[in-house]
């Protein structure tokens, strides 16, 4: 599971690096456009959605409901520390 390190926006994304089959859904379907595709491949061959203007997201999880494996959620930042700190 990656996380962009530090989030710049309203929202973030967790990325089951090893499950993505690169269908790009989640790139498609983002209101924000804030996903591109990585520079390197997993370990089944496909390059997986990263978030490329952290600053952007705001949390959606519209690619969370797009993509067929359950390899991306967005989060909001707020919900996140509040999980966090249960
Ligand atoms: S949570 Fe929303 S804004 Fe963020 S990457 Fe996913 S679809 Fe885009
Ligand atoms: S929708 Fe899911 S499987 Fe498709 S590229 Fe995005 S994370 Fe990978």
């Amino acid at each position: 599971m990656s996380e962009t390190p530090a989030p710049k926006g309203k929202g973030t994304v967790f990325v089951r690096v090893e499950v993505c089959k690169g269908c790009s859904y989640c790139i498609d379907f983002c209101p924000a456009k804030c996903l591109a595709f990585s520079k390197e491949f997993n370990a089944k061959g496909y390059h997986y959605p990263v978030l490329a203007k952290p600053e952007a997201c705001v949390g959606c999880d519209m690619c969370g409901l797009y993509c067929p494996d359950f390899a991306i959620f967005g989060i909001r930042v707020k919900d996140l520390e509040k999980a966090k700190t249960k």
